[in-house]
């Protein structure tokens, strides 16, 4: 066992599915924040367990040519981002090879390093911000959980974001602050305001601004939706009451209190209407490039009926509405799905069905009343498919498969699972949708063998 505090000297092999580096010192792995690949260090062990321990870098000895200085002043205590000391070449390389190791390991193929649908930009690309809210000496601040913690950690200008969507922020951090709208206190559990929202159309430019609050009303909301209608593409503001203990951002109950409570945006080619509560993609221009390689793989033809499962607004179902002979998206949430019927509807798409309910169930139903679709779709979330829908599929018995997955090491168990229900692996490759960040989507193509 390694000993707490002492300093070692170790080579960075490998990374984490979190993106820290791993070192292997006596037989134990070591993970090490913000290290690259080829780097030697000398690192002081902060945690020691018998099969591995936690390190930081106290020294670099050999500097990988892949390091960069932070473009981000915050970046090293944010809990956003991962990846803002290397380069996005370094990035896209260990995203692509994450992926391909799931595959390898996890699904017994043997492939050789996937490619990755690399962003032209890390700036600016995510279209939904959810900035926890702090008090510090009675003023009131918004940003970003410091990692692994609840601590609010502040930052005026956020790279990954917008800058309206940061303006956001600080109109209704200055509201607050005026007039002396209370912040959330977990540990209490009192205080009103917990998180504010923002959800911007890429397109539209569109902005919904949903405040998350401990009730049900807050003071002044005419003096708040004053300010924010400065902001060019302001829409709508709604609350969100949720007065539960506990981690999850939205409540149960909205209440709109400008605006029609959603905004729309483009993507594909279609219009759709975004509630807060609804899944929508944070990264358009990648998002609609990983869609477009779906309906690619899908290989639809017009007599085709085409499978949706965790289809969300209805983004992909009706993207490939346009070339199938009809589509039928499940989503388990309520408020999706009706975003999604209300979605065909102003898009002119009649031959698309939309279903309320568990993913799993829902299919087992289908497959019961006989239907079989010569494509299914799945993008679950990272959890991956769950029995049902794997015993569903197998049932169903598609051509055709197509799996896009947000976390590789699901993707991989389910992709092992088809394979022994007559599946084959046709194809694979990782997308970066959350560049400087450790999370890798990725899209395989599943046939009958
Ligand atoms: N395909 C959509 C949504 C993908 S995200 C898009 O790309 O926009 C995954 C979706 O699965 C979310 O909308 C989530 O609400 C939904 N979901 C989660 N668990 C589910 C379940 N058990 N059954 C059906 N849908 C589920």
């Amino acid at each position: 066992m390694l000993i707490k505090n002492q300093i070692y000297e170790a080579t960075i092999t490998d990374y984490t599915a979190e993106g820290q580096g791993v070192a292997h010192i006596e037989g134990c792995a070591v993970f090490v924040p913000n290290a690259i690949v080829g780097e030697r260090v000398r690192l002081r062990i902060e945690k020691a367990q018998k099969t591995w321990a936690a390190g930081k870098i106290v020294e670099l000895l050999e500097k990988s040519p892949h390091r960069r200085s932070r473009e981000c002043p915050v970046a090293k205590l944010c809990g956003g981002c991962d990846f803002w000391h290397m380069d996005y070449e370094e990035e896209t390389r260990l995203k692509a090879q994450r992926v391909t190791d799931c595959l390898n390991r996890l699904a017994g193929e043997s492939l050789d390093t996937l490619p990755i649908l690399a962003a032209p930009t890390c700036l600016g690309y995510r279209n939904k911000a959810q900035y926890p809210v702090a008090q510090k000496k009675g003023k009131a601040y918004a940003g970003f959980f410091r990692a692994g913690t609840h601590q609010v950690v502040e930052n005026p200008r956020c790279r990954i974001l917008p800058e309206q969507t940061d303006a956001v922020k600080g109109t209704v951090v200055d509201y607050v602050n005026q007039n002396r709208v209370s912040v959330y206190d977990e540990a209490a559990h009192t205080g009103l305001l917990r998180h504010i929202y923002v959800r911007r159309g890429a397109v539209s430019g569109q902005i919904l601004v949903c405040l998350v609050v401990n009730g049900s009303a807050i003071p002044k909301p005419e003096a708040l939706i004053a300010r924010l209608k400065a902001i060019p593409g302001f829409a709508t503001l709604v609350l969100s009451e949720n007065t539960r203990k506990g981690n999850a951002v939205l409540g149960d109950k909205f209440y709109t209190l400008y605006g029609p409570g959603w905004i729309e945006d483009t993507l594909c080619g279609l219009t759709f209407r975004l509630s807060p509560r609804s899944f929508y993609q944070v990264n358009h221009h990648q998002t609609q490039r990983l869609y477009e390689a779906a309906i690619a793989q899908a290989a639809i033809t017009k007599t085709d009926t085409v499978l949706d499962l965790y289809c969300g607004v209805g983004t992909i179902t009706l993207a490939m509405a346009r070339s199938a002979g009809k589509v039928i998206g499940v989503e388990v949430i309520p408020q999706a799905v009706e975003d999604a019927r209300e979605n065909a509807a102003r898009n002119g798409i009649t031959n698309a069905e939309f279903f309320c309910g568990d993913a799993g169930a829902a299919a087992l139903a289908l497959e019961k009343q006989g239907v079989r679709p010569d494509v299914v779709v799945v993008d679950p979330p990272r959890k991956g498919l769950n029995a049902d829908a794997i015993e569903a599929m197998a049932r169903m018995a598609p051509k055709r498969i197509v799996y896009v997955s947000c976390d590789p090491a699901t993707l991989a168990r389910d992709v092992g699972l088809l394979k022994q229900r007559g599946y084959r692996l046709q194809s694979a490759q990782a997308a970066d949708l959350f560049p400087r960040c450790a999370h890798v989507e990725s899209i395989v193509l599943m046939t009958r063998k």
